[in-house]
């Protein structure tokens, strides 16, 4: 389940079945109304019973269809009813929510609002294998291979190696470009759940070497670190793009970025690598340069 924004000022936030979301004025949210709380409300979602407990901690009014919470106070807010966090008329705030469990197969999270997200996300589609799915496979069971207060693990939907593995913060952050130094600790604790996970999917096979990291120029959805053996033996390996973007300086390490957190406080503009992933195909072992990607595949599958 999400929260969607009714003015589309902000992509959809997720709730995760159990786990308390707090919202309120924020970068994410883009509601700046001193009026309302960095920390308005507290959100717990039931994905069974389709419908999500508010508290509102905020002082100031926040309304769920019309009727004030009261400060300290939980109400039950309904699939498609609408919460007002602010309590004013600022429409900036309003909220409803949205059941995305009913297209869990899909790339998109469904028709009526794929078309809502606005232009960002339309193109980020057509680029992208699955920037608009992630989040509704963050909830699909079926790919999620561990969870915790702070992080979702989940399977790529379509790997590009015999083990990839997504890692991502329960926290609603889109991209590195949205990492501050606040993030420091999330961003170790991604880096050493991937390591664990890794660890975990090849104990029979101590050879089998990972890379874990994040795309130079990420997508406009949620962040993500990847968690990708280094075989790279998979059909949903396809292009020259993919290639590119897991074997060229495109792939960021986890490291560097957190090195990045840690003494920059953000994570350097990376925009200028697309054009990494127009790159000529080489191994990623003996740089070897080979004409397609058939042949590349043949290559690597002996160059060890
Ligand atoms: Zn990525
Ligand atoms: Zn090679």
């Amino acid at each position: 389940m999400y929260l969607q924004c009714c003015n589309h000022t902000h992509e959809p936030i997720m709730l995760l079945d159990g786990v308390a979301v707090t919202i309120g004025r924020s970068a994410g949210t883009k509601i700046l109304d001193k009026l309302c709380s960095r920390t308005q409300l507290q959100i717990v979602a039931n994905h069974s019973k389709k419908y999500a407990m508010v508290k509102q901690l905020g002082a100031n009014p926040s309304q769920i269809d019309g009727i004030n919470i009261g400060q300290g106070k939980t109400d039950k807010l309904s699939v498609d009813r609408k919460c007002d966090k602010k309590g004013t008329s600022s429409l900036k705030s309003r909220e409803n929510m949205h059941n995305s469990q009913k297209n869990k197969t899909s790339e998109n999270f469904d028709n009526g609002t794929a078309a809502d997200v606005g232009p960002p996300r339309a193109t980020v589609s057509k680029s992208s294998h699955w920037s608009q799915g992630l989040k509704s496979s963050m909830t699909d069971s079926s790919l999620q291979v561990y969870k915790d207060d702070r992080v979702i693990v989940i399977k790529d939907k379509y790997p590009k190696a015999k083990f990839h593995f997504l890692v991502m913060p329960v926290e609603n952050i889109v991209s590195t470009v949205h990492l501050n130094s606040a993030h420091a600790s999330l961003l170790d604790h991604m880096w050493k759940v991937g390591r664990d996970i890794a660890k975990r999917s090849c104990d029979d096979d101590t050879k089998t070497r990972f890379r874990y990291g994040y795309h130079a120029v990420p997508s406009m959805s949620h962040l993500h670190m990847h968690v990708i053996s280094q075989d790279f033996d998979s059909p949903s390996l396809k292009t020259k793009k993919h290639w590119n973007s897991f074997t060229t300086e495109y792939f960021v390490d986890a490291e560097d970025i957190i090195h990045e957190i840690k003494t920059e406080g953000k994570v350097k503009n990376r925009r200028h690598m697309t054009e990494l992933l127009k790159n000529a195909l080489r191994c990623h072992i003996c740089h070897t340069e080979l004409k397609n990607m058939p042949q590349l595949k043949k290559h690597i599958k002996d160059c060890r």
